[in-house]
């Protein structure tokens, strides 16, 4: 029998948990990619050729980023946080889990309130502001990169979701929560564990046969009852 109560929580999350909070997701029918071409803003064979266009996409989102708030979602995955203490995984670029207080958050595709020198590699907070196209403050290189992972670019913080995923055991309750499995295929990750899913419909990357526990419903009409389960299991 597995012992859940000394196991792990990993929470891997995607777009669709802030999508309550007024984040648009990429690709649902309303999502942004309805409305951008990702090859252009997304992509980093030719980011530099498009250098404005991708900034004025970024400089939007961050500024829209100012005033989006947590949502109950959020909320729940901190109080899993502080009740049992969580591996934090996101694929999202936005920080309301930092809004909701959440510590040690691993941002895989990075942060929209930075900006990264392609030079020299530092980070460069920037909060909401837009980018003024000053050159980077450190080695004086002349372009800056938004602080997002671009299509076909390296993904650094990969090697840590590796890392985490195969040690997974037994004793460790997953939870995927807000992802069409696109952009990271999470069940090819998934092995041993306690699984949970959380999205609003079925999507061909997910396969949700293997899971324990799958709910199709917002995150945060979700949350209340994967929390209840959470805490069943945990005893
Ligand atoms: P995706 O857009 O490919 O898929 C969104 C998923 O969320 C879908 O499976 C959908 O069923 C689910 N969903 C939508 N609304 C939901 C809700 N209210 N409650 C529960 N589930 C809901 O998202 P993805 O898999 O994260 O991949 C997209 C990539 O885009 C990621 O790399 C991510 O970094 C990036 N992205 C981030 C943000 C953000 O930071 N908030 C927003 C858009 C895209």
């Amino acid at each position: 029998m597995p012992d859940f109560k000394n196991g792990k929580i990993i929470v891997f999350s995607g777009a669709g948990i802030s999508a309550e909070s007024g984040i648009a997701t990429f690709r649902d029918s309303d999502g942004l990619w309805a409305k951008h071409d990702p090859n252009t803003i997304c992509n980093y064979r030719n980011w530099e050729s498009n250098y404005e266009l991708v900034h004025s996409f970024y400089n939007k989102r961050r500024k829209e980023l100012e005033s989006k708030l947590p949502n109950p979602a959020h909320k729940l995955i901190k109080r899993l946080e502080d009740e049992f203490g969580i591996i934090n995984i996101t694929q999202n670029i936005d920080n309301l889990f930092e809004k909701a207080g959440c510590k040690n958050v691993v941002h895989l595709h990075g942060e929209l309130t930075s900006l990264r020198c392609i030079r020299c590699e530092c980070i460069i907070e920037i909060g909401y502001k837009a980018y003024d196209f000053s050159p980077c403050p450190k080695c004086g290189a002349e372009r800056l990169k938004p602080n997002v992972v671009f299509f076909y670019e390296n993904a650094p913080k990969y090697a840590e979701l590796y890392t985490i995923f195969n040690n997974i055991c037994d004793d460790d309750i997953v939870l995927v929560i807000g992802t069409s499995g696109e952009v990271v295929n999470i069940c090819y990750l998934l092995n041993k564990g306690y699984k949970i899913l959380n999205n609003l419909e079925k999507c061909p990357s997910i396969d949700e046969n293997i899971f324990d526990s799958v709910y199709y419903r917002n995150a945060s009409v979700a949350l209340p009852l994967i929390y209840e389960e959470i805490k069943r299991l945990k005893g």
